[in-house]
């Protein structure tokens, strides 16, 4: 099968030295991408900055912000059977600034924000029919019912929603469910990441 991963985070620049970001790391979408090569997909990698190397034998396109990643997987989309959208892909970006962004003075500062485009949501529109999209999603609360809302909202086959656990001082237990468009739940919580990513690539058969 022909396989389209995104993984890691996107950077916003607001300046020549200075950008918005997330500490998304980009081990499930390099996880995904390795899967599917072991099982003799043909890959392509479309990443966000990370400090992991690519799996041999994908096809590497490495971005920065999240427009960029937008224009590589309008490229490719059309030609792949399934989407794995793991990108942790900013939903804002600042005006960029040629020059660097001077201190004048210890006052507040706004910054003004300007939406991205939904990556996701774009390739759902242009789905036809055998292509599968996987969705991936954090949330603290509700992950079901948000997980069915995205599923919708965006045109998802499927969607793996986290509860990262931890956030700020509470420490709550670590969630990981696999939802299906017909609303079935799969707990993955605590299962390790590599068995996840086996899990998702059986789902895009099944589909
Ligand atoms: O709506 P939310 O951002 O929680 O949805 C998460 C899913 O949407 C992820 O798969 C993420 O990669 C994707 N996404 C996107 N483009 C954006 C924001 C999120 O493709 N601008």
């Amino acid at each position: 099968m022909r396989i389209l991963v995104t993984a890691g985070p996107t950077r916003e620049w607001l300046d020549p030295v200075r950008f918005l970001s997330n500490p998304s790391t980009g081990t499930m979408g390099y996880l995904v991408a390795g899967e599917c090569l072991a099982r003799g997909d043909e890959v392509f990698l479309v990443s966000g900055p990370t400090a992991l190397a690519p799996p041999e034998g994908a096809v590497f396109r490495p971005v920065e912000t999240a427009r960029e990643m937008a224009a590589e997987v309008a490229a490719l989309f059309p030609r792949v059977d399934c989407l794995f959208m793991t990108a942790a892909v900013s939903d804002w970006r600042p005006r960029f600034s040629r020059c660097k962004i001077k201190k004048r003075g210890a006052g507040r500062r706004a910054l003004a924000l300007y939406p991205n485009p939904d990556i996701l949501a774009a390739c759902g529109r242009r789905k036809k029919k055998g292509q599968v999209l996987f969705g991936f999603a954090l949330e603290t609360t509700g992950l079901v019912e948000s997980a069915l809302a995205k599923i919708r909202a965006k045109n998802l086959d499927w969607i793996l929603v986290n509860d990262p656990g931890f956030f700020g001082t509470e420490n709550r237990p670590h969630s990981s469910l696999l939802v299906s468009r017909s609303g079935a739940v799969t707990d993955l919580s605590d299962r390790p990441k590599e068995e996840i990513a086996r899990l998702l690539r059986d789902r895009v058969e099944e589909d």
